[in-house]
């Protein structure tokens, strides 16, 4: 492992009762990278996002975050440490305003300025900017997930874990998301990304990992692995 990740997994296993989930994944994200975890469904990509964000137990193996050994904190220590999940599904509180919701995500932060954050986030997401005094329960499934990776960055995090952002969006929507997304690694947000529309994440990520019944099966920049027969492999479920 290089000194400088800012998350790092040595042999992470992880599952449910005594069926194996994760076995030994290792997997790092270096400042500024955007790294994409691809795999079929069920591969075990959400359950790798939730155990690096306290929210999973694992079985075995090491989280380290910034230097730090992180796998026996729990999820709100972990946030504390600088990691911030976006997670499956969004899980915005529906009854609270857009504004509240993203406020939600700074609870943490002592120097917040909400009036100049709160703006520099509306540029970002502009389809907020109109829904700002909304409940968040009305808001289209794309909006949504625009204020989760709001409320994300309000963080300001070391690391943003992204599990499925494009997940039941519109096609419009998801290249919108995706323009955004883009956006934060051209800014040099550091993030981790699962999603199972692999074209989607290998176009803009720096790195990725192919997970395949739970063991990484091939890692490396995009670019190697776009051609790389493994991935196909990996959706198709050809061992
Ligand atoms: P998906 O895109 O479908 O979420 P995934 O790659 O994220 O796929 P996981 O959600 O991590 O995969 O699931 C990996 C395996 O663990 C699957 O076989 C799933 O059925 C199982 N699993 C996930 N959550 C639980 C749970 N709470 N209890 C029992 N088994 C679970």
């Amino acid at each position: 492992r290089r000194r400088e990740a800012v998350v790092a997994t040595t042999r992470l296993s992880a599952g449910y009762g005594a069926a194996p989930v994760l076995e030994a994944v290792e997997v790092e994200v270096d400042p500024g990278e955007m790294v994409a975890v691809l795999g079929a469904n069920g591969a075990g990509k959400s359950t790798m996002m939730r155990a690096v964000a306290g929210l999973h137990r694992p079985v075995e193996g090491t989280i380290v975050l910034a230097d730090r050994d992180i796998t026996a904190l729990k999820a709100h220590a972990i946030a504390g440490a600088g990691l911030a999940l976006v997670p499956e599904g969004r899980q915005v509180f529906p009854e609270m305003s857009v504004r509240d919701n993203i406020l939600m995500g700074a609870y943490r932060r002592r120097d917040l300025k909400p009036g100049p954050e709160i703006d520099a986030l509306l540029k970002r997401f502009p389809r907020l900017a109109d829904r700002i005094d909304q409940r968040a329960g009305v808001l289209s499934g794309g909006e949504q997930q625009m204020l989760a990776v709001a409320r994300g960055l309000i963080a300001r995090p070391r690391i943003l874990l992204l599990d499925e952002p494009s997940l039941g969006l519109a096609p419009a929507m998801v290249r919108e998301l995706y323009d955004a997304l883009a956006d934060l690694r051209d800014e040099g947000v550091t993030i981790l990304l699962v999603d199972q529309m692999a074209t989607l994440a290998l176009a803009i990520a720096d790195r990725g990992y192919v997970l395949e019944n739970g063991e990484v099966v091939t890692s490396g920049t995009t670019e190697a692995l776009k051609g790389d027969p493994a991935i196909e492999a990996a959706y198709l479920g050809i061992a």
